[in-house]
């Protein structure tokens, strides 16, 4: 069977802090991962870094915020397809049924999988994000001098899966979930993370997104955009 490979590198080529040219390390990630759609790729994920020794980033392994957000960590499904599950369960679907569904749309996975998959994110949906937003924030300013964000979002079965991480580490700061139309309670959010003057930088959707529109409202100032890369 002939498999696509997807081969990402950062969306940035210099060193946010020095500006020096950045340099390919070694591949951070490389996996199949299962798509929505019911097919398969080999994502491989490239970590670049600073050459310049004088660097406070010298040690931080930059990587692809595009491969990080649809590929994540300790998982082979895609982000859609965790965010599918993650709602049809708060939904208070059983596992069987999402098991059954899942399987229609040609995706294999057990009932046992979809119950680990669930309870992590959940969890992650309980996250004190506020205390995590100060916590990393103020990591990044001591390590780095600024703020560099990555935010996503994801629309599935009538709910928008926001989702917000650190560009430095791709540590996850907070996820959230709202009803579609509620783009109050979006912005709202958003404000909790962007008001900070520290942040300098922030990859998530293209430009021509509703999503960026409530986003860029929220900012109000200006801003390094970087778009994820289409895939
Ligand atoms: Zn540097």
């Amino acid at each position: 069977m002939n498999m696509t490979t997807r081969v990402y590198k950062p969306e940035i080529s210099r060193c946010p802090v020095c500006n020096s040219k950045l340099f390919y390390r070694y591949t951070v990630s490389n996996k199949v991962i299962q798509f929505s759609s019911g097919h398969k790729a080999r994502v491989k994920n490239l970590g670049y870094s600073c050459t310049n020794k004088e660097c406070r980033c010298k040690d931080v392994i930059f990587t692809s915020q595009t491969a990080s957000k649809f590929c994540l960590k300790g998982y082979t499904y895609s982000a859609k397809i965790i965010t599918l599950i993650t709602v049809l369960k708060k939904k208070g679907i059983s596992r069987e049924k999402i098991c059954a569904k899942l399987a229609l749309m040609g995706i294999d996975i057990s009932d046992r999988n979809i119950d680990n998959i669930a309870s992590k994110e959940l969890s992650l949906l309980e996250q004190d994000y506020k205390e995590n937003i100060k916590n990393e924030y103020k990591f990044m300013v001591d390590n780095y001098g600024q703020i560099r964000l990555s935010i996503d979002s994801l629309v599935v079965e009538g709910i928008r899966c926001v989702s917000v991480r650190d560009s430095f580490h791709n540590h996850q700061i907070g996820l959230h979930l709202f009803d579609k139309s509620d783009n109050e309670g979006v912005l709202k959010l958003l404000h909790d993370y962007v008001d900070d003057l520290n942040v300098k930088s922030i990859t998530t959707v293209r430009k021509n997104t509703g999503f960026f529109k409530l986003l860029n409202q929220a900012v109000n100032r200006d801003m390094e955009y970087i778009c994820f890369i289409k895939y």
